[in-house]
């Protein structure tokens, strides 16, 4: 079976041909960056309209497959952007109808997880997900994965692009971060683990606050690195021990950095687990991933007779698997 994915929860607007072996025939993705400031609901929306013809054409064209083998096209109905979520939706209308496919709905964060087993060995391990808007700590058990921790505030990744943004770097921040820290020293910034959880935000206030005071900004880049990547690992750590899970698998665009793929993997020898990162190129969203859980929603029996819409606050804890 072949299935046409369509991803357009945040900035990227990206359409893939999947088929039911996981055979990606196609993957094409457009995304909104901006040099200055972040990420704006209403533009990114507008980024996604003026060229979702044309990744979608394009993720067909790349397929070399004929549209009407298409059998099943499934979208990305949350959780993110409510703006941008509707364009993706617009879009499955469209071709639902020229198509005659089946449609299914799928959640954004469950097709990182599933896709990260798609692309890794691992096969039962704590997920830890950190993105732009999501930093949680995941594990499956009794027929649905469960949040063993969280963010209390803003995602990882939103929160390296705020202060990157202060700092005067353009979005996403995350990898420019990355660069600037190889080279800087460490300078004590508040650390905020709360039982399980975690905050963000108070801990970019003092990095910005250190920033006006004139500290450098490689050395702040270092710095809030080391303390943001230790915490996740203090908490990833603690769900594995609990959980008695012996792998350890890093999803979303945060997953590009080293440095917390460093820390993760010391974590996971020290106590005898194996480390998986997805691969880079399926880090950020994508669209292979959002066909790869429609196809398995419906190879499970997900009836595509479902009203289509989106889900903008759906949690992964939600979905029964
Ligand atoms: P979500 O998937 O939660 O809707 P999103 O769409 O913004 O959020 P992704 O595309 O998975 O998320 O990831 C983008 C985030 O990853 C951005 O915040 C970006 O700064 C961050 N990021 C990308 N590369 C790196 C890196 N090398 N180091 C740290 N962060 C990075």
């Amino acid at each position: 079976m072949l299935c046409l994915g369509i991803e357009s929860t945040a900035h990227t607007f990206a359409a893939a041909v999947v088929n039911e072996k996981g055979k990606i025939l196609s993957d094409v993705r457009d995304s909104y960056t901006t040099k200055t400031g972040g990420i704006i609901p209403t533009e990114a929306a507008m980024h996604h309209k003026n060229v979702h013809l044309n990744v979608i054409k394009k993720a067909l064209e790349d397929s070399k497959v004929n549209p009407n083998n298409i059998k099943l096209i499934s979208y990305s109905h949350g959780p993110g952007l409510g703006p941008c979520l509707q364009v993706g939706l617009e879009a499955v209308k469209d071709f639902f109808s020229s198509l005659k496919a089946e449609v299914i709905g799928v959640n954004h964060c469950l097709a990182h997880l599933t896709s990260g087993l798609l692309f890794t060995k691992a096969q039962d391990p704590v997920f830890i997900f950190t993105s732009g808007a999501n930093t949680q700590i995941i594990a499956f058990e009794d027929r649905k994965y469960r949040i063993f921790g969280e963010t209390l505030d803003i995602g990882l990744g939103n929160a390296l692009d705020k202060f990157g943004r202060v700092i005067g770097l353009g979005f996403p921040s995350g990898p420019l971060i990355e660069n600037l820290a190889k080279t800087g020293k460490y300078i004590p910034l508040p650390y905020s683990v709360k039982g399980m959880d975690l905050t963000f935000s108070g801990i970019v206030t003092a990095a910005i606050n250190l920033f006006k005071k004139g500290a450098k900004k490689e050395d702040l880049c270092f710095s809030i690195q080391e303390t943001f990547f230790s915490m996740l690992t203090e908490v990833v750590e603690r769900a594995m021990a609990h959980t008695e899970k012996k792998e350890a698998l890093l999803i979303g665009g945060v997953a590009a950095n080293r440095r917390l793929c460093e820390m993760l993997g010391i974590m996971c020898r020290e106590r005898k687990a194996r480390f998986f990162s997805v691969p880079l190129q399926y880090a950020g969203d994508n669209a292979v991933m959002i066909a790869w859980e429609g196809l398995r929603a419906y190879a499970a029996g997900k009836s595509s007779k479902e009203q289509l819409s989106i889900k903008p606050y759906e949690r992964v804890d939600e979905v029964v698997i």
